[in-house]
């Protein structure tokens, strides 16, 4: 389907007590990356409007834990129907300032309805331990909400990466506050209005817009104990040390420069689409894109295969745009520096030809580049654009010594038709997700996702089981109700 740009300005509003008010901040202006015309703008919150916010959200934390799970379950089962309803509005308007295509705003979000999913079992799942320890004495499992919990989140899913965390802290017994992307602020507002439908009582979700000092202001705050981070690695890194340096729980999840092994007997029906789509989906702007392809011995059929699918791919309609201008030049540049230090450019998007109506947007093509040197720019530096890094490799040995190598660890897979020859790379691989035939190894839920290396501050997982943990606390209780003839050291 055709993406539907808004026409008029959204207002942008922060979301505090369950009001939707005009921010005291600075101004700030969400732009369309399809056609670089402004969609949103307002005003970000100011830090007297943070300290609001978690006054607010503290007061309703305190009634939402005293609620049974199945009671905030519940409100969550309605959150769910709300966003099915609403699913092809919130996709048009992500697209339109993340510059996803509609096809891949609308999955975003069903993914992020998976977790929510996930979590809507807790209420049958999550029901402790009990046990008789010894004669008259039980101990058992109980979980704690950690209270007011916040999040920060990238601009490249404004929908999935939150709905990783809402849903799951929210039944647990939290409040959350949602410092969303600048760049894609407005996503944030359908999805909250969603949780207000579904009767979500005020004060427990608010949504507050802003950069670093909002970010900082939610870090610094004594009231918020537990922080999700989800962006690059320079900020992971940072709001990992602030967090944890004030005794908080911090996950954040950082960049990537994700590995493909191809192996020369891989079924090229299978490697071409697999690796073409890994790259170019989301305008290579996701942090599972295949980023470099390790390719071992003869893969021309194969990457003949990759290159066919990248080129037929019409931009707007099959691929979606760049963030901002700056990113295209960042991009461009990268290649050229490429190819001035000796990569062959198979396939180049440098002077693509913007789609009708759209030349302000910013745009740029598939591009591969093939003899890519291992340590280079191409080959180390997450470009975060549909750009694709072949290195040439002798073996598999030679391959997973670069993959290894790589700072991060978010993604590697193998194309093969090999088993042995596949566990081999499956165990090798320096990465917390890992594929086997599969261009973009994302696990589906109640397998968590994430990371290991500088793609991965902090321990646990963001979603899935190991996530409970995170954003709760488990308080082991010990019972004894009647005197006991047996004595033990308990007695
Ligand atoms: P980003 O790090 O620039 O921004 C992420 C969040 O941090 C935003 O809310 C932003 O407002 C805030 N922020 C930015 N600069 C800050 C600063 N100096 N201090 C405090 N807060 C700051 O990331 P992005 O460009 O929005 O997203 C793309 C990056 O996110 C890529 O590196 C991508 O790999 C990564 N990413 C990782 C995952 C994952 O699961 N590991 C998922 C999605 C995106």
């Amino acid at each position: 389907m055709e993406i539907q740009i808004p026409k008029d300005i959204t207002p942008l509003k922060n979301l505090i007590g369950g009001s939707w008010v005009d921010g005291e901040g600075t101004e700030l202006t969400v732009r369309s990356p399809y056609h670089g015309q402004t969609i949103g703008s307002g005003k970000v919150a100011s830090l007297s409007q943070i300290d609001q916010t978690v006054e607010k959200a503290k007061a309703a934390q305190i009634d939402w834990e005293a609620k049974p799970i199945k009671e905030r379950t519940k409100v969550m089962f309605d959150f769910r129907n709300i966003l099915l309803r609403d699913l092809d509005k919130i996709s048009h308007l992500k697209a339109s300032e993340s510059g996803k295509t509609f096809g891949e705003g609308k999955a975003g979000l069903l993914k992020g309805i998976e977790v929510l999913e996930f979590a809507l079992s807790l209420q049958n799942l999550d029901m402790g331990g009990h046990l008789e320890v010894s004669r008259g004495v039980t101990c058992e499992y109980r979980r704690k909400p950690k209270g007011v919990v916040a999040s920060i989140t990238p601009f490249n899913f404004p929908a999935m990466v939150p709905m990783w965390t809402i849903p799951i802290s929210l039944t647990l017994g939290n409040a959350y506050i949602w410092k969303p992307s600048e760049k894609t602020p407005l996503t944030a507002m359908l999805v909250a209005n969603a949780l207000k439908e579904a009767g979500l009582p005020d004060g427990l979700l608010s949504v507050v817009h802003g950069g670093k000092e909002v970010v900082e202001g939610i870090i610094d705050h004594q009231d918020v104990s537990a922080i999700g981070f989800v962006g690059s690695t320079k900020v992971a890194k940072m709001v990992y040390q602030r967090g944890t340096a004030l005794g908080k729980r911090v996950l954040a999840l950082g960049g990537a420069k994700n590995h493909i092994v191809l192996l020369p007997d891989a079924n090229a029906e299978i490697a071409g689409p697999g690796i073409s789509d890994s790259f170019t989906g989301c305008a290579g702007q996701r942090c599972m894109a295949a980023s470099v392809l390790l390719a071992v011995g003869n893969c021309d059929s194969q990457i003949e295969k990759i290159k066919e699918r990248a080129a037929s791919l019409e931009l707007g309609r099959d691929m979606g745009a760049i963030i901002t201008k700056e990113q295209v030049a960042f991009l461009k540049e990268a290649i050229s520096k490429a190819e001035k230090a000796g990569a062959k450019v198979l396939l180049d998007g440098r002077e693509v030809k913007a789609p009708q109506g759209m030349e302000e947007g910013h745009w740029i093509g598939p591009t591969i580049l093939d003899g890519v040197e291992p340590g280079s720019e191409a080959a180390k530096v997450e470009l975060f654009g549909p750009v694709l890094s072949i290195i040439r490799c002798q073996d598999i040995s030679a391959a997973m010594k670069i993959e290894n190598s790589s700072e991060y660890g978010n993604a590697c897979s193998v194309f093969t038709n090999n088993g042995a020859l596949a566990e081999r790379v499956v165990t090798m691989a320096s990465a917390g997700m890992v594929g086997v035939n599969v261009g973009v190894p994302v696990p589906r839920e109640p397998f968590s996702f994430g990371g290991i290396n500088a793609s991965k501050f902090g321990h646990g997982d963001i979603t899935g089981h190991h996530s409970l943990d995170f954003w709760s606390d488990v308080k082991k209780v010990t019972k004894k109700w009647e005197k006991q003839n047996d004595s033990n050291w308990m007695s």
